[in-house]
């Protein structure tokens, strides 16, 4: 299996009010090309400014260390430029709201084509058709028409479509799509996670899927790690995870997950909220929410352990466990 991104020790923190903070902290994982990799977490988990890292977007207060290899070269050697042409065209983005990522004052065909020009070296006649075809195959009604619309004329979905005709436009090898249907309701949700599946099969391109939302991991993924106050508490197989979930946290977010003749009234959600980056746990951070917390849970930080087919962070398995 090739592998397309390794992520290793990545560490970032920003410089703040209440001084310097750590959002994440020493995750490792990686990407096997045609792979969808799941990352979940409530928000507040580190999900989005490790994807963020990846694209080297963070704002100029925050600070990367460790290594992103990409296609076997570590992303943070490379200079702005080269780090340019690696956006949008070796690894796309699709964010949550298509809205603050489209420009409101260019025609949608104007945003598809700019990156198809740049990176695929196409004229603009060349460039309109591969446009109009992106736009059929994410499966736009009137293709011609909306080439020449602006955003806010689309619903929230048909946005979403367009951004997937975007992330599309120059084959990129990854597509890291960050809650990309959290804004829309059921019905379009399915619709979309249906189209990126449907991308992923005929381009063999791989996915790193950001939600909170384990439903969508269910449908989508074949791999997930979970990550709590930004370190990676949990990671293995899809059918592993819903068949045997070991952390605690795990098992509070599948709890959490309405199921259809559901007659609860409310959800077991779990108590408390993901700590602030300066207000880390001494010991286990999620020990606080954790209704299995022993006493060495306050004191020491579980490593993560490699179990068999598993990782997971948590002293309920330092028996079994190997640390990594
Ligand atoms: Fe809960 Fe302890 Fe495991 Fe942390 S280490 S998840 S507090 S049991
Ligand atoms: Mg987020």
């Amino acid at each position: 299996m090739t592998t397309i991104l390794e992520v290793e020790q990545l560490k970032t923190r920003f410089r703040t009010d209440n001084g310097v903070v750590s959002v994440v902290d020493g995750v490792d994982f990686s990407i096997h090309a045609g792979e969808t990799l799941g990352i979940v977490g409530e928000s507040g988990c580190g999900k989005s400014v490790t994807s963020l890292s990846i694209m080297r977007l963070l704002p100029p207060n925050g600070k990367i260390e460790g290594e992103i290899r990409f296609n076997g070269k570590n992303i943070l050697d490379l200079t702005e430029k080269e780090m340019q042409s690696v956006r949008g065209n070796e690894i796309a983005m699709i964010f949550q709201e298509p809205m603050t990522s489209l420009n409101p004052l260019h025609t949608v065909g104007r945003q598809i084509e700019e990156a198809i020009i740049l990176h695929m070296k196409l004229d603009k006649a060349e460039a309109k058709k591969r446009a109009i075809s992106l736009l059929k195959a994410v499966g736009m009604p009137r293709a011609e028409e909306i080439y020449e619309e602006f955003p806010h004329q689309l619903s929230g979905g048909m946005r979403q479509r367009v951004m997937i005709a975007m992330a599309m436009g120059c084959n990129p090898k990854l597509i890291i799509a960050d809650e990309p249907t959290t804004a829309l309701d059921v019905t379009i949700q399915a619709q979309i996670l249906d189209l990126m599946r449907e991308v992923k099969e005929k381009t063999g391109t791989s996915i790193m899927l950001i939600t909170h939302d384990l439903g969508v991991v269910a449908e989508m993924c074949d791999r997930v790690i979970v990550m709590y106050a930004g370190q990676v508490v949990e990671e293995t197989d899809v059918d592993t995870l819903f068949e045997n979930p070991k952390h605690p946290y795990t098992i509070g977010l599948m709890n959490s997950i309405p199921e259809l003749d559901d007659e609860r009234e409310y959800l077991d959600t779990i108590p408390g909220t993901v700590p602030l980056p300066h207000q880390m746990p001494k010991g286990c951070r999620f020990a606080p929410r954790c209704s299995q917390a022993m006493a060495i849970c306050h004191e020491k930080p579980p490593e993560l352990l490699q179990l068999n087919g598993h990782k997971c962070r948590c002293w309920l398995y330092a028996e079994e466990g190997e640390q990594q």
